[in-house]
């Protein structure tokens, strides 16, 4: 079968590859699936990807697998919805109950950035136009196709297609796909979790794959220790909140939310940070946490057992408190020992915009980091030390503490991913690797030919395969 790969290719974002099956000549059989369609997000010209025409007539893909509900792995669909696409989405449950919260949300951001920047004529178009609007978003909500973990079904003719469980977030899944005529299978990791998973059970190993589409986001880098990473990070909310401080986290609406609620109730019970309000300021997080919360009391089977057993309160605690109207979030915008969590969580967009443009001036309040920062974004220059961001047109100077805390990453690192990969049997004859920035696919790539003994691709932007 042929691949190509038309996002999420030398950068961490954008995620999409298709998927065509072969005639006996080499030629493909007219089939098409797409697997993933994120958006492009992080630096102006990487978000430009998202504005240029798509390379290939949306009417013709049959369908889409979606590996999970995260933007850049589902963004870019209502697009595609809008200018031509009608086909079924598949996903797990999970992820159709996740990906709708999300493309709302995008859809809305869009609009609300495009009014903004309609009426203080800072866009460099004269008329801007939000990507695609909230009309979009639901048509492509319409397409959500559930698929049970483990059952097989055939989006088009030869091709045969399996969800099992990537760990990453709740739905997230690694996708088989098997050519039938021609016994071919190759396996996309998707994002991949990590064994150790505060909320999920570990990601399922992929078995018997001709090859391997492996993220490579880490692909440089291991994950500090946990248990170090959170004695730092309640050092760090211990000192803001007893200097009266705010300690404000981006977070990803999806998963790293309720993994940090879980880290801070432990903390919290073990009397390592002080007992402070604690702020879900994000109406996103809020849904998606409603939908962990009924995983949990569900007993759902991507939840731990020990989760499961616990119940709501794993995360819930009697000093969280909810955000949703705009009036609530800005009336937290006024000094105090609090803790802020919200989205987004590279500071692109979102309220903690507003956040941090109200606590960033003073050296009381803190920012912590607790996701992957992409290079370009507001997130990865406070972690460089910028001592001005800008924000919203506006230069914002930074003497607030900037801390990073690593423990939270819900990307296997470059140990995780050689593990994962290495638990195939037998080994895969060909790995791609996508889903990184070039250093880092680089990086792994290298450790997987010394220490595999695999041939290895990093596929760029447009570039076709043969499995
Ligand atoms: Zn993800």
């Amino acid at each position: 079968m042929l691949l190509t790969f038309l996002g999420g290719a030398g950068t961490v974002t954008g995620s999409k590859t298709l998927v065509e099956p072969e005639l006996p000549g080499g030629a493909p059989n007219g089939s098409r699936i797409l697997i993933d369609c994120g958006m492009f997000q992080g630096p102006r010209d990487v978000r430009r990807l998202n504005w240029e025409p798509f390379s290939l007539d949306p009417a013709t893909i049959d369908a889409m697998v979606l590996t999970h509900a995260h933007l850049d792995h589902c963004g870019y669909l209502p697009a595609l919805v809008r200018d031509g696409f009608t086909g079924p989405v598949y996903c797990s449950p999970n992820t159709a109950a996740l990906a709708p919260i999300i493309l709302r949300d995008s859809a809305r951001l869009q609009e609300e950035d495009t009014a903004w920047a309609r009426k203080k004529g800072f866009s460099r178009h004269a008329d801007p136009e939000p990507l695609y609007d909230s009309e979009d978003a639901e048509r492509a909500i319409e397409l959500l196709t559930p698929i049970e973990f483990g059952q097989t079904f055939e989006p088009v003719p030869d091709l045969q297609v399996r969800l099992d469980v990537g760990g990453h977030i709740l739905g997230s899944s690694v996708v088989t796909v098997h050519e039938t005529s021609r016994g071919r299978t190759v396996v996309f990791s998707g994002d991949l979790g990590r064994g150790n998973h505060p909320l999920l059970a570990p990601p399922s190993p992929p078995c018997e794959a001709d090859a391997i589409v492996l993220e490579s986001t880490y692909g440089d880098r291991a994950h500090g220790e946990i248990d170090s990473e959170l004695d730092e990070m309640a050092a760090v909310i211990t000192r803001t909140l007893k200097r009266g401080g705010t300690v404000v986290i981006p977070a990803f609406a999806v998963d790293r939310t309720e993994v940090l609620l879980r880290a801070l109730r432990a903390l919290q019970d073990q009397q390592r940070i002080p007992v402070a309000p604690i702020h879900v300021d994000s109406p996103m997080a809020l849904a998606a946490l409603r939908v962990y919360l009924a995983a949990i009391r569900d007993g759902d089977p991507e939840i731990t057992s020990a989760v499961r057993a616990e119940g709501e309160d794993a995360i819930d605690m009697p000093n969280l408190h909810e955000a949703t109207t705009p009036q609530q979030s800005m009336a937290l915008d006024s000094s105090g020992a609090r803790i802020i969590v919200s989205a987004s969580g590279m500071a692109t967009g979102g309220r903690v915009t507003h956040h941090l443009k109200a606590f960033l001036p003073d050296r009381d309040n803190c920012v912590l980091l607790v996701g992957f920062q992409a290079v370009g974004t507001p997130g990865r220059m406070l972690l460089d030390g910028a001592h001005e961001i800008k924000i919203h047109g506006q230069y914002i100077p930074v003497h607030a503490e900037i801390a990073e805390i690593e423990a939270f990453s819900v990307h296997a690192d470059a140990d995780e991913l050689l593990a994962w990969l290495s638990s195939c049997r037998p080994l895969p004859s060909q790995v791609f690797l996508n889903h990184g920035e070039p250093d880092s696919s680089e990086a792994l790539a290298e450790r997987i030919r010394s220490e595999l003994d695999l041939a290895v691709d990093v596929p760029e932007m447009g570039e076709r395969v043969r499995v």
